[in-house]
């Protein structure tokens, strides 16, 4: 990534919270932020003393953004956990003062038909890719409101809006999951729009190459894939609209297309 000194700096002042930022596209997005002047707070579950099996942790994405120039703070954080989510939220207001973007990012998934999907992990997902994204929304609220605005960004997918691919792939917990996070954005906005709260989702439609996924399908050829930089690209544009957009789920073909534009 370019050093921080040489971008446009469009999200100068701000601070921004990023979960699922160890890796993947939660990683991209918080360098992104960064190189725009964000003050970033990295959040998710692996840390340098507790790594996970899969590369990252929040200390190396914090760093790789200090050296480029920017800001970053390391939170570790179990969105799915209510005490640790108020305890990332409190030390954030500690350090910045402020919280103006909320990345609602992290997100886990498992392939298996429905019959042979465990209860325990139908509640692991919705419990980390709904309620995590309410409990963070949530813990922030409160300061948002007070600031009289802020934005808050959820990621869903094109599993939202393809039952066949979903059963295909065997992914109804998480699809399920990723619709009902749409249908919080939707509800939120209109909540929170006299606020000048802004809520906005990324459909992501297209297939992400991560490390994670790399690693954990060594059989599959990721030629054809995204970059993680498609998506940090798109949930940029997303916070740099104005405020009074809100309450959409865009995809990141329909963001290409208004950058195409020139919005
Ligand atoms: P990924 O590589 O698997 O990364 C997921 C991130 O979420 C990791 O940083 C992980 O960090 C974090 N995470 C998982 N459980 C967590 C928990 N309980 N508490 C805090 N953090 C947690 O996934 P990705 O591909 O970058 O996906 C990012 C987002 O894009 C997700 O919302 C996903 O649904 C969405 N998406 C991705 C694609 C794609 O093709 N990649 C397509 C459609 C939608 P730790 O393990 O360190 O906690």
């Amino acid at each position: 990534p370019a050093p921080i000194a040489m971008s446009s700096m469009r999200l100068r002042d701000a601070v921004a919270v990023v979960t699922g930022a160890s890796r993947g596209i939660g990683r991209a997005v918080a360098i992104a932020m960064a190189q725009e002047g964000a003050a970033v707070v990295c959040a998710a579950r692996s840390t340098e003393a507790a790594p996970s099996k899969l590369p990252g942790t929040i200390e190396e994405t914090a760093r790789q953004i200090q050296t480029l120039g920017g800001r970053a703070l390391a939170l570790p954080c179990d969105i799915s956990q209510e005490e640790q989510v108020e305890a990332m939220a409190q030390r954030t207001l500690a350090e910045f003062g402020r919280i103006d973007i909320l990345v609602n990012n992290a997100a886990v998934n498992f392939w298996a038909p429905f019959a042979e999907t465990t209860t325990k992990r139908w509640d692991l997902v919705l419990n980390v890719n709904l309620r995590g994204t309410v409990l963070c929304t949530k813990a922030f609220l409160p300061q948002m409101l007070e600031q009289g605005s802020g934005r808050i960004l959820n990621v869903s997918s094109g599993a939202t809006t393809d039952a066949e691919a979903t059963v295909k792939l065997g992914i109804l917990p998480y699809a399920v999951s990723k619709a009902a996070v749409e249908k919080l954005t939707e509800g939120l906005a209109l909540e929170l729009q006299p606020h000048d709260i802004a809520v906005n989702c990324l459909r992501i439609e297209m297939s992400i190459a991560t490390e994670g996924a790399r690693l954990l399908n060594p059989d599959i050829d990721f030629s054809g894939w995204e970059k993680p930089e498609a998506a940090a690209e798109a949930i940029l544009w997303l916070a740099t609209r104005e405020l009074a957009y809100s309450g959409h789920a865009v995809t990141i073909g329909e963001i290409r297309q208004a950058l195409a534009g020139g919005a």
